[in-house]
């Protein structure tokens, strides 16, 4: 069907259920507003991105990135599909361990860890990725303290051809400290170099971009087995891919420009392939895709408030979720459809959150049809960041619930009470 001036019918169907289970009841029993994940939808991505990489390559390990969305309920369902626990913080690692993660199939990034952090990881032979110099002086001194040896790997910034290179993490390929690091490491001779890893952004839409990164990986992979007579287990490409959420400015939809699982596992492999290894001793690939694999599982419920005339005649429209709990919602246009069946007329609307502050503004152009006090509205796309980066002001964070393959419902973070909040105030 060819898009007229509001989109296709499909994209404005309304939408009457999630997974089968019917928007007005989840909203009866659970509140508004509501975050809902799929269980299905979770299981669905994580397999066809399994699929997409086991097929072009031998040796695939995903590890779920926990910032993402660490909620326990979601995290189990990753690691129950294999998935291993990527962290960036003693609270993460903790989680993760706590969701009987074993340490070795823990992956510890981030720029932030503390000897407390170093000394833990080393114990439970959790992979620690070497951020900067003085973290790898530090993890040495822990190594002098513990028995076991640490288990190491190297984080690397690259020019990948992105306008934005990000080398804020890590040591830099192209001018050599990566290199230096790698030989540092090897010749202290106190840490066991198991791989290399690096996360060249995110929201990634060129495929192309990975097809660097991978290349000049495996090749720095190769080069440390040559020179330096270490056999990396394991290339890290971190996460970035593109969910299906359209970036503010795009004139495209997400789902028209985000390439599939497909598209970026064969441009990974395929630059792989041109490094000269044996197909014995190809590295593990290791992915901790974030974004790609839960935002489309993730829905925001909500209802309006109120309808009013801006200065100059445009809608305002005014529902109960705000911006702190839609933090993408300013860098992405979320996707918005009604839950109710609804008239022919539509019209320009500006949505605004409930919260007493100018910014909460959650779409500055939709067209939606007429909206009345008390309607409803799916809010799309929500399940990266959003539960981990919400914040409690002004109002309560809702419920998030999960409607399960089985079609029951089950809470995974409770909605916040005043008790809450002041459970932690002291007078
Ligand atoms: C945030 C992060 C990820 C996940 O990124 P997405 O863009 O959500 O896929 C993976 N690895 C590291 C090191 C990260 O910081």
């Amino acid at each position: 069907m060819l898009p007229g001036k509001v989109g296709t019918d499909a994209y404005l169907s309304p939408v009457l259920d999630i997974d089968g289970v019917s928007v007005d009841r989840l909203m009866r029993d659970f509140g508004s507003p509501l975050f809902v994940f799929s269980e299905q939808k979770i299981h669905s991505n994580i397999q066809s991105a399994k699929r997409a990489f086991s097929t072009r390559y031998p040796k695939v390990q995903f590890a779920w990135s926990y910032k993402t969305n660490y909620l326990d309920g979601v995290c189990k369902i990753f690691h129950e599909e294999g998935s291993w626990a990527e962290v960036v913080s003693g609270f993460e690692l903790e989680k993760a361990l706590q969701n009987g993660v074993d340490g070795s199939h823990i992956l510890f990034n981030g720029p932030s860890k503390t000897k407390e952090d170093l000394q833990k990881a080393v114990r439970l032979g959790v992979y620690i990725h070497i951020d900067n110099l003085d973290e790898l002086y530090l993890l040495s001194e822990v190594a002098d303290e513990e028995s076991e040896r640490p288990k190491v790997a190297v984080r690397v910034n690259l020019d990948a051809g992105l306008s934005q290179q990000w080398d804020r993490f890590g040591f830099n390929y192209e001018n050599g400290q990566a290199w230096d690091t790698l030989s540092k490491i090897v010749e202290m001779g106190k840490l066991d170099l198991k791989g290399i890893h690096c996360h060249i952004g995110t929201f990634i839409l060129s495929t192309k971009a990975y097809a660097v990164a991978a290349e000049k990986m495996a090749r720095l992979a190769l080069e440390v087995f040559q020179k330096l007579r270490v056999r990396l287990e394991y290339i890290d490409l971190g996460g970035g891919f593109a969910s299906h959420n359209t970036l503010k400015a795009s004139y495209l939809g997400g789902p028209d420009v985000a390439p599939s699982f497909d598209d970026y596992a064969e441009a990974v492999a395929s630059a792989i392939y041109k490094v000269p290894f044996k197909t014995s001793e190809l590295p593990m690939l290791i992915l901790e895709t974030g974004r790609a694999l839960i935002d489309d599982a993730g829905y925001l419920l909500s209802t309006v408030l109120s309808n009013k005339r801006s200065a100059t005649g445009r809608r305002y429209t005014v529902i109960d979720a705000g911006v702190n709990l839609l933090f993408t919602s300013f860098w992405y246009d979320h996707k918005i459809s009604p839950a109710q069946p609804y008239s022919k007329y539509f019209e320009d609307v500006t949505l605004f959150g409930p919260l007493c502050m100018n910014i909460d503004m959650i779409r500055e152009f939709v067209c939606l049809p007429l909206l009345n006090r008390g309607d409803h509205l799916v809010i799309h796309n929500v399940g990266a960041y959003n539960v981990t980066q919400w914040m409690q002001f002004i109002t309560l964070r809702p419920n998030v619930i999960m409607v399960k393959r089985d079609g029951d419902c089950s809470i995974l973070h409770e909605a916040e009470t005043l008790s809450d909040i002041k459970r932690k105030e002291c007078l």
